[in-house]
Order: C-alpha cells, then sequence, then structure tokens
C-alpha cells in the first residue's frame, strides 16, 4: 500500500484529504497540533476503511524538534510516497498593528512548517527517485488578503517554495504542486462574515473541504504524474 502524510488532519480540509487518500487506497501518517482526540477519530475513520494508520501529535512551527520528529517518523513507518502539508494559522491584524510575535508565529507554522517536515522526507524520497508533495497554499497567497500581511506572505511563500523546488526534484520523479483553496467552510473561516464574502463568489457559496481533498489526492495519483510546479485553484471562480 502506498503511504501518505498528511499534517493539520484532525479537522476541515487536512481531515477530508486524509479521509479521501484512504479511500483511494494510501496507509497514512496523520498529526495535528493538539485536537488528539479529533485526530484518533479520523485515525479510526481510515482504519475503517481497511488502512494502516499512525496518529500523533506534531507541532510543525517548532523547528529542529520537528525535523528530529519527522526523520523518527520515517525510520519507524517508512518514507511517505505522498506529503501533504496542509497545517496551517490565520492570526489576522491590520499590518500596522501587527505584532512582531503575530509575524512570526504564522510564518513559522505555515512557512517554517514547510521547510521542517518536507526536508527529512524529501531526502528519502530522494533516495527512492519518486515522491509526491502537495502544498496547501490559500487565494490570500496569489492575491492578498487586506488584515492578512503575515498569512498572504507565509502563503505566498510556500508557492515560491513550491516551484523552486519542483525543478531541484524533477529529475528524479518527485512532483512539487500546491492547491489554493479559496474560501472552504471550516473552523478557520468561522469568525469571518460569511454575509459579505459570499456574494463575492462566483458560484454564491464556500467550498467544502471535500472538494479541496479531490484536487490533493489527484496531484497525490499515477494521474497526476507529469504535472508539477504548478498551482490548482479550488475557489469556486473566486479568482480567475
Ligand atoms: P482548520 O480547520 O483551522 O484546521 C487547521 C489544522 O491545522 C488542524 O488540524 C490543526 O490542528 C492544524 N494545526 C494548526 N496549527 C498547527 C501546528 N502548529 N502544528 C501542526 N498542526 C497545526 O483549518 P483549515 O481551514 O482546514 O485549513 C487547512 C489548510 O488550508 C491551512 O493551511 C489553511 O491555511 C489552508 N486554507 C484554508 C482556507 C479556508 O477557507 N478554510 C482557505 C485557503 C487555505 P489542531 O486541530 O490540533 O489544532
Amino acid at each position: 500500500m502506498p503511504l501518505a502524510m498528511v499534517t493539520g488532519a484532525s479537522r476541515g480540509i487536512g481531515r477530508a484529504i486524509a479521509l479521501d487518500l484512504a479511500r483511494a487506497g494510501f496507509d497514512l501518517l496523520i498529526s495535528c497540533q493538539s485536537r488528539v482526540d479529533a485526530l484518533a477519530a479520523v485515525a479510526d475513520e481510515a482504519r475503517a476503511l481497511g488502512r494502516t494508520v499512525h496518529a500523533e501529535r506534531l507541532d510543525v512551527g517548532l523547528g529542529k524538534t520537528v525535523e528530529d520528529a519527522v526523520t523518527a517518523l520515517v525510520a519507524a513507518h517508512g518514507c511517505p510516497d505522498a506529503l501533504v502539508n496542509n497545517a496551517g494559522i490565520t492570526k489576522d491584524a491590520l499590518f500596522a498593528m501587527m505584532g512582531r510575535e503575530t509575524w512570526e508565529q504564522v510564518l513559522s507554522v505555515n512557512l517554517g512548517g514547510l521547510y521542517s517536515v518536507t526536508r527529512p522526507i524529501l531526502r528519502q524520497m530522494l533516495r527512492r527517485r519518486s515522491g509526491r508533495i502537495v502544498n496547501i497554499t490559500s487565494i490570500s497567497g496569489q492575491r492578498g488578503n487586506p488584515g492578512q500581511v503575515n498569512y498572504s506572505a507565509s502563503k505566498a511563500g510556500i508557492i515560491g517554495a513550491t516551484k523552486a523546488l519542483a525543478l531541484e526534484v524533477a529529475s528524479r520523479h518527485i512532483t512539487v504542486n500546491a492547491v489554493a483553496p479559496g474560501f472552504i467552510d471550516t473552523d478557520m473561516v468561522k469568525e469571518l462574515p460569511l454575509d459579505k464574502i459570499v456574494p463575492l463568489i462566483p458560484m454564491g457559496r464556500p467550498g467544502k473541504p471535500e472538494e479541496v481533498a479531490a484536487a490533493v489526492t489527484f496531484l497525490c495519483s499515477p494521474a497526476a504524474s507529469y504535472i508539477t510546479g504548478q498551482v490548482i485553484s479550488v475557489n469556486g471562480g473566486l479568482y480567475t
């Protein structure tokens, strides 16, 4: 069975990605920051589909500690065939009011997490000369969003990292792509003014986590073998 690792898999988009990959035949390594009960429930759902699942807490914003933890995970469970860097946070504020801590927290989880989780796995993928990496970016990284300078910077950084890494590893049969959701119905957007945002979406509704997961599973599938360095938008027409 192929193996996929998904960060931030306890809820929202990451949960949908983990379960969709499980349905597509992937065994799973899944992680989250703190909601281990929710993560365990996702693991149980995937096991009910016949998959082997290892679930553990892994705060991707903790730098070198994360690299060591991922190295240990790979040693214990093998190198994932597919890695989905999904864990992410927002800490919104107008830039003029944004404290350094708020800036650094978002950058260290969203962009630092990609660095720390990807490197130990990429080294193994390079040895094996195969692999799929999918990074979850955002429409905020494609066009910017007021009140989200930190988040937009981190998500634009993910797009740049995706494109550069894709070029570095293409000759080793490793693809690196990004998926850019628009406005998706999860905890992350609960505080946002739905009534003001939905009229701006050409399809007239928020997306579902499963609609993002479908794009990720496709990029992890054999059918996507010649696609790399791309950003696939899943946004109901909001950014086209
Ligand atoms: P969510 O419902 O808030 O879930 C976030 C997930 O990330 C949870 O599993 C959470 O774990 C995990 N997480 C948060 N901080 C973490 C950390 N430091 N280390 C490890 N895991 C951490 O968010 P979502 O809407 O599903 O978003 C998932 C991804 O899609 C994010 O990268 C987000 O930026 C991106 N995105 C979302 C939208 C949207 O409209 N929802 C749009 C564009 C992009 P716990 O449960 O343990 O806290």
